[in-house]
């Protein structure tokens, strides 16, 4: 008998297998793919060695002491830059061919209309009292109508997410907004944050222009790191061999897993004969659309449309950027965000990875030459340097379109997950309370194998 079995091993996976070895199971991890990591794994260019992330990530505390410590005290070669709280890396935002520094939102105060936005959005910081959470399934226009106004949702938000998602508009949710940082917006008012900070309608539409000027009662109470060397991959390899040398075992390459009958499952590993075990506890950790596969139940019968179409540019300069480079979101073209290894790792570093959100419906050269020509019109690369080597890859799909269709599918899809087999801890990627980022994920973890020990 098995006592605890982990299937899925990205990062959702590795933590609940921490936790169960923690109340003192044994632990199995069952990982489908040749490495663990999942979308945290990242890839080494076989041309030229060097190492990237899967697209833009930057870890925060989640607030469970339990992880927080396993992810912050996990020894790794050349340590952990952890920024003090709230401050995290510098950020900032091109919109209109401007970069803006020290705030990821779009900032819109050169605009034509920006002060007829400006003079919609104070009607609604004017109404008072703190807004009603807004689901990521309600519809986008009548959440954004109700906050900002007509102008910005004409003139910024329906265009950008009809553009990047290749949704008509009346169909997106709300969480498109939420998934693209349109949730907020540096507005000319925006310089008064400090007049308006203790409004939560304020609080809740407006970005303040200088994040680091942020009030340190509004700073997020968790802190931000990145790993100083070998970036998320080098992260989750560590975290893989602490379990491992506590006695969990980590299996890739698992060919197929199964469910017999509660609590038996079987599995072969590297074309390795077919084995079943029986396991106390099991935790399924790969998000909603893997999960329907893994129970058999019939993807196409929940009316998802077709995924996203994420891609992954890899770019190396001929200079070192410095550390005090910025990461960067890109509104004008494809969405990007665009992960500045130098500002991530606190060293000088020739590497940026910018990751396309969307559609991504140029591939190849041309997204390459796209995104390059933004960075460089904007000025986040300096003038003289050159582009020395770059590699485009899609990402496997896997979300689907922020969609309100889409979002309904994935709520039941993962309800009847959860009553295919009541006796497995489901989590990961749309599981839980609308957990999409990694810290939602991570503390529904928590909260999974609570209920399962
Ligand atoms: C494009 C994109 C950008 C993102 N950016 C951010 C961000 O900036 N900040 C943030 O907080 N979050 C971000 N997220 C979300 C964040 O990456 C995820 O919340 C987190 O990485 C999810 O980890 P996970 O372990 O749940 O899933 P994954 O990393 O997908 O891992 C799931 C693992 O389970 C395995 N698996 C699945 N099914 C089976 C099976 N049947 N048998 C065995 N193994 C199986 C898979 O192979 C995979 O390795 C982003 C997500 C995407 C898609």
């Amino acid at each position: 008998m098995a006592d605890a079995v982990v299937i899925g091993g990205g990062i959702a996976g590795l933590a609940a297998a921490h936790l169960l070895l923690t109340h003192g199971h044994q632990v199995t991890l069952l990982e489908r793919g040749p490495q663990l990591g999942g979308l945290l794994a990242g890839h080494t260019d076989p041309t030229t060695g060097n190492g990237f992330d899967w697209g833009t990530h930057l870890f925060r505390e989640t607030g469970v002491p339990v992880l927080d410590e396993f992810f912050l005290s996990t020894p790794l070669p050349g340590g952990m830059l952890v920024w003090k709280k709230g401050m995290g890396n510098q950020a900032g935002a091109i919109y209109g061919g401007r970069l803006s520094l020290d705030s990821p939102f779009a900032d819109v105060r050169c605009a034509p209309w920006a002060e007829t936005a400006n003079t919609e959005l104070r009607q609604f910081w004017a109404g008072g009292e703190a807004p009603a959470p807004a689901s990521h399934d309600q519809p986008l226009s009548s959440v954004a109508l109700a906050r900002f106004g007509p102008t910005l949702l004409r003139a910024l938000l329906l265009p950008c997410l009809e553009r990047w998602f290749a949704c008509p508009p009346d169909q997106l949710a709300w969480f498109a907004a939420e998934l693209t940082g349109l949730a907020r917006v540096v507005v000319p008012d925006s310089a008064n944050w400090l007049t308006h900070q203790h409004n939560p309608r304020f609080r809740a539409a407006v970005a303040i222009p200088q994040q680091t000027q942020l009030p340190a009662q509004f700073r997020p109470e968790l802190r931000d790191f990145y790993p100083r060397q070998g970036g998320t991959g080098a992260f989750v390899k560590a975290l893989a061999s602490q379990l491992a040398s506590r006695g969990a075992k980590l299996l890739t390459g698992v060919k197929c897993i199964e469910l017999l009958e509660p609590g038996q499952l079987r599995w072969s590993a590297s074309g390795g004969p077919m084995r079943s075990v029986n396991a106390e506890v099991c935790v399924f950790s790969g998000g909603v659309v893997s999960a329907l596969n893994f129970l058999g139940l019939p993807f196409a019968s929940y009316g998802f449309g077709a995924p996203a179409r994420h891609a992954v540019v890899h770019l190396r300069l001929s200079e070192a950027l410095a550390p005090s480079a910025p990461y960067v979101m890109g509104f004008d073209g494809p969405l990007f965000r665009c992960t500045h290894y130098a500002g991530m790792t606190g060293q000088p570093d020739e590497r940026l990875t910018i990751e396309v959100l969307g559609h991504a419906e140029l591939l190849g050269q041309a997204l390459a030459q796209v995104v390059w020509r933004e960075l460089c019109g904007a000025g986040v690369v300096p003038v003289g340097v050159e582009l020395t080597n770059f590699s485009v890859h899609e990402l496997r799909p896997g979300f689907p379109v922020p969609s309100l269709i889409n979002l309904q599918a994935l709520r039941a899809a993962a309800q009847d997950v959860k009553r295919r087999a009541p006796w497995v801890g489901f989590c990961g990627l749309g599981f839980g309370h609308e957990a999409f980022f990694q810290n939602d994920v991570l503390m529904h973890v928590n909260r999974v194998v609570e209920e399962m020990v």
